[in-house]
């Protein structure tokens, strides 16, 4: 148990950060360059020994992982050089990112003692907590954590998500149980539906301790809802009876189930009286009635999920507490309990060295402002140089600055730069998109038909979400006359869908696939002259004619009014995608 005084000392290590931003930001760099300075990296750079700040901002470039993914792929492939990290901290493994590169994971190197960072980080929120919602501590949480199977590069490297594995290290397996409802067993079990059920069984078993209720993302949680809502005839037969269904067959999960469960009626008759009537209004108070807040992320394209959030919460309070990437921990909220469109995340300055590019036109290392520069009101882009390895390289996140805690910014998540599409983790850009349209249409051709334009959207009416692709398509074919469209067979649209599916990312096939996080992408037909229909509404609204280019993702409700009333068939995609497997290389 956490003691007040411990709690104390937290918030007193976030005061002291936040007040010598740009000294420690200092250390933070000299700290780095002493261990990196020796690899082939930053010595191509021309920085050798130096450590100094000056040094460092004449002479290393900005990057982004398409320019360091040569020196990755060496490390990857056994190179025990010091490419990027020095030799005292060589890389220790391979974090897989959501961001992709290709369509793959990006593989964003890693050092051993990242994880302390990373968990130091996780180690305040707590206190701040605490400090907002009195009576924690006589409760536990329910989080619904996850693992995924991982693989390893020819080096022999370890290559998995971050949360992968922070979940697998010693520290999270000292601190898990005391903190959360989920046995470990069951968090670890990298069986998506067993480690859900194991989770949701004893999150049940143990409804009056839990006074919070969390997953990473916003997308994770209404998983867990609806995963209640397809399940909760079959956890309630096995809550009376105190056993297990046989659906779970891992034996440590069974194991530490059974530590848990108790042929508990009562609560078997709770569950069902709750769930059996349709209505889920408030479904999270009225199972775990001492829930006191939702603990996830709804900022950036997460902040779509509040309303059906609140929905199922009985507007609970929905709080983010933490921003945090494979390339480095970064920040947390000090103001958790603030309404979801306010949340702002203060970047800590211990963590790695931040740069900042500002969003307006500016393209060079020359134009970067450091942690303790940024100016309210102004958007940039995140440059991190990290412990792991990466100098000066653009995460992609586009942030602004809304105040300042101290002397340390406080910044609102925007918007990640170039995702045009996300539902849980995916994100799928322009090209990727681009990319999966043009594929699909060459299934048109022998049709005699092609796409003139095309746009798209994330729909989550029905959840799990899925992507919503809207085709305007033309005629190819002489004898259907210029501009006029013959209709295409269902099939050969369905079979586009699926086509377009195989050709999105890895990250985007595992949601679908292996988690069901996704649901099946769909295409819309909308008539000849939708958008032509378009042009002329962003012209009516004072866009210029010359300048206007198509949106390639939709988020303006009038455009999307306007697209879905002049649709003329939908159609999903038939099956599940299949790709060929991803292997650390
Ligand atoms: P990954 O590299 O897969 O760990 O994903 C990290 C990315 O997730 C970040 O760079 C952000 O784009 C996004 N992300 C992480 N935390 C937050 C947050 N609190 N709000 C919005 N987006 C976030």
């Amino acid at each position: 148990m956490v003691t007040e005084k411990e709690d104390m000392k937290k918030l007193e290590f976030i005061e002291e950060m936040t007040t010598n931003v740009d000294a420690v930001q200092e250390r933070v760099l000299v700290e780095i360059l002493g261990r990196n300075g020796g690899s082939e990296y930053l010595e191509k750079c021309g920085l050798a020994a130096a450590t100094d700040r000056t040094t460092f901002r004449a002479k290393v470039p900005m990057v982004t992982y398409e320019d360091l993914k040569p020196y990755v792929m060496r490390v990857a492939n056994g190179d025990r050089s010091s490419i990027l990290s020095g030799p005292s901290h060589p890389i220790s493994e391979f974090l897989l990112s959501s961001g992709t590169s290709g369509g793959e994971p990006k593989m964003i190197p890693t050092v051993k003692d990242e994880l302390d960072r990373r968990q130091l980080l996780y180690s305040l929120l707590m206190p701040v907590m605490n400090k907002f919602v009195p009576g924690l501590q006589k409760g536990t949480g329910l989080y619904f954590l996850f693992v995924r199977s991982e693989t390893k590069t020819p080096s022999g490297l370890p290559a998995r998500p971050a949360l992968t594995s922070y979940y697998k290290s010693d520290c999270f397996k000292k601190h898990a149980s005391d903190t959360c409802t989920s046995p470990l067993a069951a968090i670890l079990c990298a069986d998506v539906f067993q480690s859900m059920y194991a989770q949701m069984v004893c999150g049940l078993c143990q409804r009056h301790q839990v006074v919070r209720i969390g997953t990473v993302f916003a997308s994770g949680l209404l998983r867990a809802i609806q995963f209640l809502q397809q399940h909760w005839e079959q956890l309630a037969a096995n809550i009376e009876h105190g056993e297990l269904s046989p659906c779970v067959s891992d034996p440590s999960v069974r194991a530490a189930v059974a530590g848990i469960l108790q042929p508990d009626p009562k609560l078997a008759q709770l569950i069902r009286t709750e769930c059996s009537n349709g209505d889920w209004a408030g479904i999270i108070v009225r199972i775990w009635p001492n829930t006191m807040y939702l603990d996830t992320i709804v900022t950036g394209s997460k902040a779509q999920y509040v309303t059906i959030l609140s929905y199922d919460g009985g507007d609970l309070p929905i709080a983010s507490t933490k921003y945090v990437s494979s390339e480095c921990p970064m920040g947390l909220n000090l103001h958790p309990m603030c309404d979801p469109s306010e949340v702002s995340y203060t970047i800590l300055p211990n963590l790695a060295y931040f740069e900042f590019l500002p969003t307006d036109g500016a393209a060079s290392a020359e134009e970067l402002v450091e942690l303790a520069d940024v100016e309210a009101g102004r958007e940039y882009e995140l440059v991190v140089t990290t412990y792991g390895g990466l100098s000066r390289y653009r995460v992609g996140d586009v942030l602004r600055v809304t105040g300042f805690h101290n002397a340390a910014p406080q910044f609102r998540f925007m918007r990640r730069s170039g995702a045009l599409l996300s539902i849980d983790a995916d994100k799928t850009d322009e090209a990727d998109l681009q990319r999966a349209v043009e594929r699909a249409a060459a299934l048109l051709r022998p049709h005699g038909a092609a796409v003139l334009d095309y746009t798209s959207r994330v729909c989550t009416k029905t959840l799990p979400g899925h992507y919503v692709v809207y085709w305007e398509l033309m005629a190819t074919n002489q004898q259907e006359g210029a501009g006029g469209t013959r209709s295409v067979d269902s099939d050969v649209l369905a079979r586009c869908c699926l086509e377009m599916e195989e050709s999105l990312s890895y990250v985007y096939w595992v949601l679908r696939v292996v988690d069901g996080t996704i649901r099946p992408l769909e295409i819309r037909v909308v008539r000849p002259g939708t958008f032509q229909e378009l042009v002329n509404l962003a012209v009516s609204h004072g866009a210029s004619m010359g300048q206007y280019k198509v949106p390639r993702c939709v988020t303006v409700s009038a455009v999307i009014q306007l697209l879905d009333s002049r649709v003329v068939s939908s159609h999903f995609s038939p099956a599940l995608p299949h790709r060929a497997p991803w292997t650390a290389l």
